[in-house]
This record gives structure tokens, C-alpha cells and sequence, in this order.
């Protein structure tokens, strides 16, 4: 079958298309019982670009795989990629606090050396 929203080809089993993202119609939430799993796009795309160039871009990776697996039917893998995503993200996030510290408590101490 055909996504209505781009026309991408997609499995007849698919709940959402894979290429655009959109809900195949008849299916997903209108069908029950197909939980929402977060992909954490947003947060692995903010670490990838404020903090964790290469963590961000595995968070980004799974995060990707979250809808690939929910279009293959696979809500059992999308959750666990996000879940993984989920924790890359939070460990870009203690890293990108970690790495700024270094960064700023050397530059308020010099600061406060100077006043
Ligand atoms: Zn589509």
C-alpha cells in the first residue's frame, strides 16, 4: 500500500510511513493499542548541535530507528530505541554540563582574581 500523505510505498502492517511520519490512515491511534513512543528527535538534534557532536549523532541514529521500527510494526524495538536515544541524550547533556564547568569555573575565577 501507499502512504496518503507523500506516496511512499510502506508495509501493509505499517502504522505510521516511514518516509514522512504521518499515521496510515485506519491505523496507528484509529486502531487502538499502538502506544506512542517517543522519538527524542528534537533533544538528540539540540545535543548533536549545542554540546556532543558524536554522542548526539548516536542519539540521532536511534532516534531515527524509533519511527523505522513503529512503520515495521516493531513497538517493542521502537521502544528500546527510544529508550536508548533517551539515554544517550541525557548522557550528552551531563557531559555537555561536565565539559562547560571546565570552561566556566576557571574563567569566574579569573574574574574574580581580577576584581
Ligand atoms: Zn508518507
Amino acid at each position: 500500500m501507499f502512504c496518503a500523505e507523500c506516496g511512499a510505498e510502506i508495509n501493509d502492517k505499517a502504522v505510521i510511513c516511514p518516509k514522512c511520519g504521518v499515521p496510515v490512515a485506519g491505523r496507528g491511534m484509529a486502531a487502538g493499542g499502538t502506544p506512542a513512543v517517543p522519538s527524542h528527535m528534537v533533544g538528540a538534534v539540540l545535543t548533536t548541535i549545542f554540546c556532543c557532536l558524536i554522542g548526539g549523532i548516536v542519539a540521532i541514529i536511534y532516534a531515527s530507528q524509533v519511527n523505522t521500527k513503529l512503520a515495521q510494526g516493531d513497538i517493542a524495538g521502537a521502544q528500546a530505541a527510544s529508550r536508548t536515544a533517551q539515554g544517550w541524550i541525557i548522557a550528552n547533556v551531563i557531559i555537555g554540563l561536565l565539559g562547560s564547568l571546565v570552561y566556566i569555573i576557571p574563567a569566574i575565577l579569573a574574574v574574580a582574581a581580577e576584581a
